[in-house]
């Protein structure tokens, strides 16, 4: 086998890709840089070259970019949202291809809607950053944790120094060994804000290093669950706290759903006790559906669909036999403004919406929310009436002819 030496190692360029002028936004850069790998993987990507969105609109959102990936768009509704912030009917645009995903949560929407609408609230709306600081001994690291609530204010001026629209709400320390994890808590205004809250962090992370006593710091500890299933999510505090809820007569779980409130609470029941078995984080049927494609079609980050799907729905009888339905999101993740959404089919979405831009982060929150309500009412009708495989089978099926 060839061995490289680390000397020769190291003169090896870090990419093969092509460098291009001004990183090579320009649409005929990035037609240079597909061309370049069309020949070198004797592959034809024409669907991949054909996009409507203005690639110059790239910059801080992709590099070396070849084109788009395309994923189909559907529309579920009407919804009826009661909000603070969404009010009325809305049609939700989803991006998946999950046959049967886009019916299923129609098929919940005209249970909602029928019903008099979702209930909507949004109850927290922050989003956290935590680094970690070492210290020499845990004397020491409980003397910075202590001092850490005296700081604030130098804090928050460091922070919101880089900032128009972030708010340092909240520091909490945490003494860990002879480190202290250092939670920063934030109002973001209508971005997501994990590139706005790093840099003002940054920034307070040095005051705490010159005035703190602190040696150094790393930016990131894992405390904060970016991207990351974990119990504290179920706090709030990482996103939005969104709780939306409906009550559904029974001639309408009958109708629409094909089950009663009686077997679907039963089958909530069933799956809690599933839930708790395995050691899930929350307990829910598909949030993670719904929010995925959601956020395909709207730009919002995907991956935040890890923290944002730990979410509770809740089944019960009322007193006069009818369904009350209920999901919480206690850290939805989503923004109108900065990240992918300014992206044109992202932003027609958003628009469509009446969510794009300042001020629509908390609409979107509630009609989010109550998308995900209907998908959990059609999921648990399609389990409890023994449809799903069928519908499953029936709309979601793709047995490709032998590929040639
Ligand atoms: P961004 O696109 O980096 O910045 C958005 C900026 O828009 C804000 O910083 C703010 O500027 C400005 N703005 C204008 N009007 C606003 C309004 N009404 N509300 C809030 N801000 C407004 O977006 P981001 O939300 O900070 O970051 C999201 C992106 O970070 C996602 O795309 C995600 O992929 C990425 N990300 C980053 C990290 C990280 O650690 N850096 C981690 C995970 C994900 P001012 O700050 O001057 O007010």
């Amino acid at each position: 086998m060839k061995s490289t030496s680390a000397a020769t190692a190291l003169r090896e360029p870090i990419s093969l890709v092509p460098r291009l002028k001004n990183q090579g936004y320009a649409r005929d850069l990035v037609d240079r840089r597909r061309r370049w790998l069309e020949e070198r993987s004797q592959q034809k990507l024409p669907h991949v070259g054909r996009f409507s969105i203005a690639s110059e609109a790239w910059r801080g959102n992709i590099e070396n970019p070849i084109g788009a990936a395309q994923v189909p768009l559907g529309i579920a509704g009407p919804l009826r949202v009661c909000g603070e912030h969404a009010r009325g009917d809305v049609y939700v645009p989803l991006a998946t291809t999950e046959g049967a995903l886009v019916r299923s949560y129609e098929r919940g929407m005209v249970a909602i809607t029928r019903s008099g609408g979702a209930t909507v609230r949004m109850e927290i709306d922050s989003n956290r950053i935590s680094p970690v600081f070492p210290f020499e001994d845990v004397a020491t690291a409980s003397a910075f944790a202590r001092r850490l609530p005296g700081w604030l204010e130098d804090l928050r001026r460091a922070a919101e120094s880089t900032t128009r629209h972030g708010k340092l709400l909240r520091v909490t320390g945490l003494l860990l060994g002879r480190e202290v994890i250092v939670d920063f808590e934030y109002h973001t205004a209508d971005a997501q804000g994990m590139n706005m809250i790093s840099v003002a962090t940054d920034a307070a992370c040095r005051w705490l290093v010159e005035h703190g006593g602190a040696r150094s710091y790393a930016i990131f500890s894992g405390y904060n669950s970016e991207k990351r299933a974990s119990g504290s999510l179920l706090r709030g505090g990482k996103g939005k706290t969104v709780v939306a809820g409906a009550e559904i007569p029974k001639v309408l779980t009958r109708a629409v759903l094909h089950a009663t409130p009686e077997e679907l609470v039963d089958l909530w029941h069933h799956t809690v006790l599933g839930h708790l078995r395995t050691g899930a984080l929350g307990y829910n049927g598909h949030v993670a559906n719904g929010l995925t494609a959601f956020f395909v079609a709207t730009g919002q980050d995907v991956a935040n669909v890890v923290n944002s799907s730990v979410a509770i729905t809740n089944f019960e009888l009322t007193p006069g036999g009818d369904l009350y339905a209920s999901v919480t999101l206690p850290s939805l993740s989503v923004a109108t403004v900065g990240g992918g959404t300014g992206l044109g089919t992202s932003r027609e979405c958003l628009e469509m919406l009446g969510c794009f831009g300042a001020g629509g982060a908390p609409r979107l929150a509630e009609i989010i929310a109550a998308t995900v309500l209907a998908g959990e009412l059609s999921m648990g009708g399609a389990i409890a009436s023994g449809e799903f495989v069928a519908a499953h089978d029936g709309l979601g099926r793709n047995r490709p002819e032998a590929l040639s």
